[in-house]
């Protein structure tokens, strides 16, 4: 079996117990204080999924689907099961989720711990606005059901609750009809930040999926350009193309990482001015999930591993914040090759401590390259502070105590609903007094 590592690669795969829980078995180890922390597919990239010196909780033997209703796509399943088995069973059947993350190798029990969105976040919300009930596991072996009518402070603090508040052994969510597996895509440049805020308001009102990705490396006229994605599940139609996925690895991991100043500015300008634009039809693989198709490329960034800077900026500072924040990266010549930008809607989180809140969130990997990273960062955090914005923790693997506890003010009422025999490297660092 692969080490247990998060995605970044910045943190040494785990070294201590790994507890694999199991419907049919006992589910929890004898707890000690802090000692617990699910595991998932270790998609997040920093240390929310880490717990040194503690056991995970490898969910991978929750597999099971529990109980499908095609009729009403309401889903029950375990919680190690991934959204790619989901999609495997449902899109066939016609539903697909309702919410779903840049990548498929997710499992429920992630996806939930992290509230996380995805390119509908305006016209759907998150990931725990579609969650209709789950079973939560304590290390009291008390085994609770929690919905947002049954237990419903509990349910708000295990939504976004990066798995500080128990085992999530089931779920049942309620996925959205869809006609095939394709995508209605319209796909338009723009060539700087001020287009963009224009088109991006015009195509939020016309379709239920907007992202765009923009050109971290331009400067000047050119800052900011990008392309936007547009999209839609297609219509029912009699003639579909075929589409086959073809997976591609890198298979090892080199010394250095083979992302440097120059096949980035080369990559990005190719893939701006290569854009087709216009309306066209997508498989749902390639629309939702462009990086699953070469399997390991977190590789690339070589042994020192790599960040992901994700961050969200309030309406009110996101235009003026999100021009600031990409003359730092351009002027820093740090940036990576897909920063995305996307705003949210005004729909409340589910959780206590979700992330997603209305604005827009610009997301960027970074490969890691010591202190001129770290350098960088503090200035970004500068831009988010002052907009009282905040960094999402899925994608944290350095944010301070004081801008965790500004960004996320729930953080003590929440402290209330952790199970104390749960915590993780990212929790201790967030909430202990900074040195
Ligand atoms: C290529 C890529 C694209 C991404 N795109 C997006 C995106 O568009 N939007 C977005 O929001 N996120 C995105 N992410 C982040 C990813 O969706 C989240 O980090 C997700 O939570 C990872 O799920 P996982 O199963 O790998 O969980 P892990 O990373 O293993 O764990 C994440 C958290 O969930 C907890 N957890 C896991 N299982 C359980 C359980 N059964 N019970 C209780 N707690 C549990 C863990 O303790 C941990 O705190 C992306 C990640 C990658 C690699």
């Amino acid at each position: 079996m692969n080490a247990l590592q998060s995605w970044g690669r910045l943190f040494p795969a785990h070294s201590g117990p790994v507890w694999r829980p199991d419907e049919r078995s006992s589910l929890l180890p004898h707890p000690e204080i802090g000692g617990l922390l699910p595991y998932g597919q270790g998609r997040s990239y920093g240390d929310v999924c880490l717990n040194t010196g503690g056991t995970l909780l490898h969910t991978a033997g929750l597999n099971r689907f529990i109980a499908f209703n095609r009729s009403t796509g309401i889903l029950r399943c375990e919680a190690g099961i991934t959204l790619r088995e989901i999609l495997a069973l449902t899109v066939p059947q016609g539903w697909f989720l309702a919410v779903t993350p840049g990548t498929r190798d997710v499992t429920v029990g992630g996806a939930i711990a992290n509230d996380v969105h995805g390119k509908n976040h305006h016209s759907a919300g998150s990931f725990g606005h579609h969650v209709l009930q789950m079973e939560l596991l304590r290390s009291t072996d008390e085994r609770l059901l929690l919905s947002p009518q049954q237990q419903p402070e509990l349910f708000a603090a295990t939504v976004g609750g990066l798995g500080l508040t128990g085992l999530i052994v089931w779920a049942e969510v309620q996925l959205v009809p869809v006609h095939n597996a394709f995508m209605t895509v319209e796909t338009t440049r723009f060539a700087n930040l001020d287009e963009f805020w224009l088109l991006n308001t015009q195509a939020e009102r016309l379709w239920p999926y907007t992202v765009a990705w923009i050109d971290c490396l331009a400067k000047g006229a050119h800052q900011g350009r990008g392309i936007l994605m547009a999209g839609r599940h297609a219509a029912a139609q009699d003639e579909l193309p075929v589409w086959k996925e073809q997976i591609k690895t890198i298979p090892v991991t080199p010394r250095i990482s083979l992302v440097n100043n120059l096949s980035l500015r080369a990559f990005n300008t190719l893939y701006w001015h290569r854009a087709h634009e216009g309306v066209s039809l997508s498989h749902y693989v390639p629309y939702f999930y462009p990086l699953d198709g070469i399997s390991h490329w977190n590789r690339i960034y070589g042994r020192a591993g790599f960040y992901q800077y994700q961050c969200v900026l309030p309406p009110e500072a996101m235009q003026a914040g999100m021009a600031e924040l990409l003359t730092r990266i351009a002027r820093s010549g740090e940036g990576s090759f897909l920063a995305v930008l996307k705003t949210f809607g005004q729909r409340p989180s589910a959780g206590l401590l979700s992330f997603p809140r209305p604005g827009a969130t610009l997301a960027l990997d970074f490969p890691n390259r010591g202190a001129s990273s770290l350098k960088l960062f503090r200035e970004l955090d500068a831009v988010v502070q002052h907009a009282q914005g905040a960094i999402y923790p899925a994608k944290d693997a350095r944010m301070s105590a004081t801008m965790f506890q500004q960004a996320f003010p729930q953080w003590e009422q929440f402290r209330r609903w952790a199970d104390p025999a749960f915590s993780s490297d990212f929790w201790k660092r967030v909430t202990q007094p900074e040195k």
